[in-house]
Protein backbone atom coordinates (compact mmCIF):
# COMPACT_ATOMS: atom_id res chain seq x y z
CA UNK A 1 0.00 0.00 0.00
CA UNK A 2 2.04 3.25 -1.57
CA UNK A 3 -1.28 5.26 -1.58
CA UNK A 4 -1.78 7.36 1.50
CA UNK A 5 -4.46 6.50 3.62
CA UNK A 6 -6.70 8.82 5.19
CA UNK A 7 -9.05 8.59 8.00
CA UNK A 8 -11.71 10.68 8.65
CA UNK A 9 -14.65 11.02 11.37
CA UNK A 10 -15.51 12.97 14.61
CA UNK A 11 -13.39 13.38 17.31
CA UNK A 12 -13.36 10.17 19.76
CA UNK A 13 -14.37 7.93 16.68
CA UNK A 14 -10.75 6.27 17.10
CA UNK A 15 -8.69 7.64 13.94
CA UNK A 16 -5.64 8.07 16.53
CA UNK A 17 -6.16 4.85 18.04
CA UNK A 18 -7.05 2.75 15.00
CA UNK A 19 -4.63 4.59 12.83
CA UNK A 20 -1.08 3.83 14.98
CA UNK A 21 -2.43 0.20 14.88
CA UNK A 22 -2.86 0.52 11.00
CA UNK A 23 0.34 1.84 10.05
CA UNK A 24 2.31 -1.06 12.19
CA UNK A 25 0.11 -3.46 10.46
CA UNK A 26 0.85 -2.07 7.01
CA UNK A 27 4.93 -1.07 8.26
CA UNK A 28 3.61 2.60 7.37
CA UNK A 29 4.35 5.62 8.80
CA UNK A 30 1.58 7.32 10.86
CA UNK A 31 0.84 11.59 11.15
CA UNK A 32 -2.27 12.95 12.79
CA UNK A 33 -2.77 16.37 11.48
CA UNK A 34 -4.14 17.86 14.76
CA UNK A 35 -0.52 16.52 16.34
CA UNK A 36 1.01 18.22 13.20
CA UNK A 37 -0.13 21.52 13.24
CA UNK A 38 0.60 21.42 17.10
CA UNK A 39 4.36 20.73 16.70
CA UNK A 40 4.75 22.99 13.51
CA UNK A 41 2.97 25.97 15.08
CA UNK A 42 3.90 25.14 18.58
CA UNK A 43 0.84 26.35 19.52
CA UNK A 44 -2.11 24.31 20.85
CA UNK A 45 -5.78 24.11 18.89
CA UNK A 46 -6.92 26.26 21.52
CA UNK A 47 -4.32 28.97 21.34
CA UNK A 48 -4.62 29.30 17.30
CA UNK A 49 -8.46 29.87 17.66
CA UNK A 50 -7.86 32.30 20.25
CA UNK A 51 -5.48 34.32 17.82
CA UNK A 52 -6.54 33.45 14.59
CA UNK A 53 -9.97 32.12 15.03
CA UNK A 54 -11.80 28.81 13.43
CA UNK A 55 -10.87 30.41 10.14
CA UNK A 56 -7.38 30.32 10.88
CA UNK A 57 -7.44 27.28 12.48
CA UNK A 58 -9.26 25.77 9.50
CA UNK A 59 -6.37 27.46 6.68
CA UNK A 60 -3.64 26.07 8.70
CA UNK A 61 -5.57 22.74 9.00
CA UNK A 62 -5.75 22.31 4.95
CA UNK A 63 -1.74 23.25 4.70
CA UNK A 64 -0.85 20.97 7.63
CA UNK A 65 -2.98 17.82 5.21
CA UNK A 66 -1.15 18.72 2.62
CA UNK A 67 2.03 18.84 4.02
CA UNK A 68 1.84 15.38 5.79
CA UNK A 69 0.17 13.88 2.58
CA UNK A 70 3.39 11.15 1.22
CA UNK A 71 3.18 7.45 0.51
CA UNK A 72 3.27 4.83 2.50
CA UNK A 73 1.70 6.77 4.97
CA UNK A 74 -1.63 6.78 7.65
CA UNK A 75 -3.36 9.99 8.24
CA UNK A 76 -5.38 10.85 11.00
CA UNK A 77 -7.33 14.24 9.68
CA UNK A 78 -9.09 16.33 12.35
CA UNK A 79 -12.52 15.71 12.86
CA UNK A 80 -13.41 19.14 11.16
CA UNK A 81 -11.25 18.24 7.92
CA UNK A 82 -14.08 17.44 5.82
CA UNK A 83 -15.82 20.59 6.03
CA UNK A 84 -13.58 22.44 3.13
CA UNK A 85 -14.94 21.25 -0.19
CA UNK A 86 -11.15 21.62 -0.79
CA UNK A 87 -10.11 19.19 1.60
CA UNK A 88 -12.22 16.15 0.72
CA UNK A 89 -11.12 16.51 -2.48
CA UNK A 90 -7.40 17.13 -2.05
CA UNK A 91 -7.57 13.42 0.05
CA UNK A 92 -10.07 11.60 -2.73
CA UNK A 93 -7.34 12.44 -5.22
CA UNK A 94 -4.23 11.84 -3.33
CA UNK A 95 -5.36 8.44 -1.44
CA UNK A 96 -7.81 5.96 0.12
CA UNK A 97 -10.13 7.66 2.43
CA UNK A 98 -11.81 6.05 5.63
CA UNK A 99 -14.78 6.95 7.52
CA UNK A 100 -14.57 5.66 10.75
CA UNK A 101 -18.24 5.79 11.74
CA UNK A 102 -19.56 5.44 15.28
CA UNK A 103 -23.14 6.93 16.78
CA UNK A 104 -22.68 10.26 18.57
CA UNK A 105 -23.53 8.11 21.81
CA UNK A 106 -20.62 6.12 21.46
CA UNK A 107 -18.25 9.03 20.87
CA UNK A 108 -19.55 10.82 23.63
CA UNK A 109 -19.26 8.20 26.44
CA UNK A 110 -15.38 8.06 24.61
CA UNK A 111 -14.62 11.56 25.37
CA UNK A 112 -16.13 11.45 28.64
CA UNK A 113 -14.24 8.79 29.69
CA UNK A 114 -10.96 10.52 28.91
CA UNK A 115 -11.93 14.04 29.18
CA UNK A 116 -8.22 15.49 28.71
CA UNK A 117 -8.53 14.11 25.05
CA UNK A 118 -11.24 16.41 24.58
CA UNK A 119 -9.89 19.72 25.49
CA UNK A 120 -10.41 21.55 22.05
CA UNK A 121 -12.43 24.31 22.74
CA UNK A 122 -16.54 23.78 22.01
CA UNK A 123 -17.70 24.83 19.04
CA UNK A 124 -20.91 26.03 20.77
CA UNK A 125 -20.03 26.62 24.81
CA UNK A 126 -22.66 23.92 25.55
CA UNK A 127 -22.51 20.40 27.04
CA UNK A 128 -20.35 17.98 25.23
CA UNK A 129 -22.64 15.82 24.55
CA UNK A 130 -25.52 18.18 22.95
CA UNK A 131 -22.73 19.56 20.82
CA UNK A 132 -21.46 15.74 19.52
CA UNK A 133 -24.95 14.94 18.69
CA UNK A 134 -25.34 18.80 16.52
CA UNK A 135 -21.76 18.36 15.23
CA UNK A 136 -22.19 15.14 13.66
CA UNK A 137 -25.58 15.90 12.37
CA UNK A 138 -24.05 18.55 10.51
CA UNK A 139 -20.93 16.44 8.97
CA UNK A 140 -21.80 13.13 8.33
CA UNK A 141 -23.07 13.82 4.67
CA UNK A 142 -19.46 15.21 4.36
CA UNK A 143 -17.69 12.22 6.03
CA UNK A 144 -19.76 10.14 3.53
CA UNK A 145 -19.17 12.14 0.83
CA UNK A 146 -15.21 12.33 1.30
CA UNK A 147 -14.85 8.42 2.02
CA UNK A 148 -14.09 5.81 -0.78
CA UNK A 149 -14.94 3.25 2.31
CA UNK A 150 -16.87 3.89 5.61
CA UNK A 151 -16.10 1.06 8.17
CA UNK A 152 -17.85 0.45 11.87
CA UNK A 153 -15.73 2.11 14.21
CA UNK A 154 -17.96 1.03 17.13
CA UNK A 155 -15.79 -1.89 17.70
CA UNK A 156 -12.87 -3.10 19.43
CA UNK A 157 -9.25 -1.07 18.19
CA UNK A 158 -7.95 -4.41 16.60
CA UNK A 159 -11.51 -5.29 14.95
CA UNK A 160 -11.82 -2.14 13.14
CA UNK A 161 -7.98 -2.75 11.79
CA UNK A 162 -9.09 -5.76 10.49
CA UNK A 163 -12.01 -4.25 8.68
CA UNK A 164 -9.72 -1.58 7.31
CA UNK A 165 -7.19 -4.13 5.70
CA UNK A 166 -9.93 -5.83 4.15
CA UNK A 167 -11.88 -2.93 2.41
CA UNK A 168 -7.64 -2.16 1.33
CA UNK A 169 -7.41 -5.24 0.04
CA UNK A 170 -11.22 -5.91 -1.67
CA UNK A 171 -9.90 -2.42 -3.30
CA UNK A 172 -6.69 -3.48 -4.58
CA UNK A 173 -7.88 -7.06 -6.13
P1 LIG B 1 -9.88 10.47 17.48
O1 LIG B 1 -8.41 10.51 17.14
O2 LIG B 1 -10.74 10.05 16.35
O3 LIG B 1 -10.38 11.72 18.14
P2 LIG B 1 -8.98 8.66 19.53
O4 LIG B 1 -8.24 7.58 18.83
O5 LIG B 1 -8.17 9.72 20.19
O6 LIG B 1 -10.07 9.31 18.57
O7 LIG B 1 -9.93 7.96 20.59
C1 LIG B 1 -10.69 8.73 21.52
C2 LIG B 1 -10.86 7.94 22.82
O8 LIG B 1 -11.66 6.80 22.57
C3 LIG B 1 -9.54 7.43 23.38
O9 LIG B 1 -9.62 7.48 24.79
C4 LIG B 1 -9.46 6.00 22.89
O10 LIG B 1 -8.74 5.20 23.77
C5 LIG B 1 -10.92 5.60 22.84
N1 LIG B 1 -11.17 4.69 21.70
C6 LIG B 1 -10.75 4.84 20.43
N2 LIG B 1 -11.18 3.84 19.64
C7 LIG B 1 -11.91 3.03 20.44
C8 LIG B 1 -12.64 1.81 20.21
N3 LIG B 1 -12.72 1.23 19.00
N4 LIG B 1 -13.29 1.26 21.25
C9 LIG B 1 -13.23 1.83 22.48
N5 LIG B 1 -12.58 2.98 22.77
C10 LIG B 1 -11.91 3.57 21.76
MG1 LIG C 1 -7.04 12.00 17.16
Amino acid sequence: MTQPIYLVGARGCGKTTVGVALAQALGCNFVDTDHYLLTSTKMSVADIVAQEGWEGFRRRESMALQSVTAPGTVIATGGGMVLADSNRQFMRENGVVIYLRAPAQILASRLEAFPEEGQRPTLTGRPITDEIVEVLAAREALYNQAAHHVVDATRPPAEIVEAVLAVLNTARA
